[in-house]
């Protein structure tokens, strides 16, 4: 059954040149072009209803506008849709809903639009409080846009903070400020991810010319080790790869994905998961809504053509949180043991002391975690 739901606005204000997201830089018309991209998203929930995929009778919990900046479309456009979804959709009374939020294109007005229109969760995209990797990030706001950003949805919801760390040529104690300042205003969620220099962005180019230098791998360890350890301290559970809550605070729709649960990715270039089938909508804004304009799904079916494929990503997903998979679950959802039926592919990473049996669940240890990326290649 599905009760989650993400929502891809893909338009931004420009191309951050480390992304390599679905979504179009589109300069001033970001707002315009976001705004009414949600009416037709909206549509597009009733073509799932239709097709018996999504059932408006089971209740939504959660609702994740994410992108993309979907914090360029206005208050009255998240209003609307919000609006619509729950016409559409019976809501849990506790429904999670968060917008992805990128400073300087939130005033206090619009906010308070979207704490009235139902959003309760908002994710600012901080990622860094230093001015010059702000400058080499090539973001589009400063470090000022962003602590008023945080200081004004302290007082309409709950409040989660994206960093990125392992910055070209950050060191320690640079990572350590930024951090400290995060925790400084008491977020209820942190979500800390290393830069990535993927294949085709701007940033892994000038990489390849050595123009920038990667941090190495030693202090890349030592930044997530001292990051799991300071957010630990500071009372947040660690509990993905990558994510920290207070207790009780944990981001329920990105757990489902974790916890290989049914979702909905409406927008283009949105992912879905309804068991048994995976689907994806087309990367292009203009193919999307002209199938969504004349009535119909613009996904298609993205199934793995190996069942084993399908386990093993399924698997390494669910390893993501550290408590790990449940091996009794996956083999009723799935219909497959995982420790026989893989064991010969598991037991190198038992060898190397990467995986480990905890009661009924098998996660990653210690070490797993912090060479998660290796653990990805190998089962992949
Ligand atoms: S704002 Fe976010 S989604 Fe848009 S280009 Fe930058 S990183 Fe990518």
């Amino acid at each position: 059954m599905v009760s989650s739901f993400y929502i891809h606005v893909p338009f931004c204000e420009a191309r951050c040149p480390y992304c390599d997201f679905f979504t179009l830089g589109k300069g001033t018309d970001g707002a315009r072009l976001a705004s009414g991209w949600l009416t037709v998203v909206a549509h597009e929930l009733e073509l799932w209803i239709a097709a018996g995929d999504v059932v408006a009778s089971e209740p939504v919990r959660t609702l994740y506008l994410g992108g993309g900046t979907p914090s360029l479309a206005s208050a009255e456009a998240v209003d609307a849709f919000v609006k619509t979804f729950r016409s559409l959709m019976s809501f849990a009374a506790d429904a999670e809903v968060t917008i992805e939020l990128q400073p300087g294109t939130v005033d206090q007005r619009k906010l308070e639009g979207y704490a009235l229109a139902g959003i309760n969760r908002f994710s600012v995209g901080a990622q860094t409080f230093s001015p010059a990797r702000l400058k080499l990030l090539e973001r589009r706001h400063s470090v000022e846009d962003t602590v008023k950003l945080i200081r004004d949805v302290k007082n309409v919801g709950r409040l989660s903070i994206d960093l990125i760390a392992a910055l070209p040529e950050q060191t320690l104690k640079e990572w350590q400020a930024d951090l400290e300042t995060a925790v400084s205003f008491d977020p209820e969620h942190l979500s800390v991810y290393e830069l990535t220099y993927y294949h085709g962005t701007a940033l892994a180019s000038r990489l390849h010319e050595g123009s920038l230098r990667q941090v190495d791998e030693e202090l890349r360890v030592e930044i997530f080790e001292w990051t799991v350890a300071t957010l630990t301290e500071a009372g947040y559970e660690h509990y993905e790869i990558s994510n920290f809550a207070k207790p009780g605070c944990r981001s329920r729709h990105n757990e489902n994905y974790w916890r290989l649960g049914d979702y909905v990715g409406l927008g283009a270039g949105a992912h879905s998961f309804v068991f048994p089938h995976r689907y994806a909508n087309p990367p292009d804004v203009e193919a999307y809504s002209a199938a969504i304009s004349a009535d119909k799904l613009a996904r298609r079916l993205i199934d793995p053509h190996d069942q084993d494929v399908f386990y093993l990503e399924n698997l390494f997903m669910g390893l993501r949180l550290l408590d790990g998979v449940d091996i009794e679950d996956f083999r009723t959802r799935f219909g497959v043991g995982i420790l026989d039926h893989f064991a010969s592919r598991l037991a190198p990473l038992f060898e190397e002391g990467l995986l480990e049996l905890h009661g009924n669940r098998l996660r990653l240890t210690r070490e797993g975690i912090v060479r998660a990326d290796a653990v990805i290649s190998y089962l992949a």
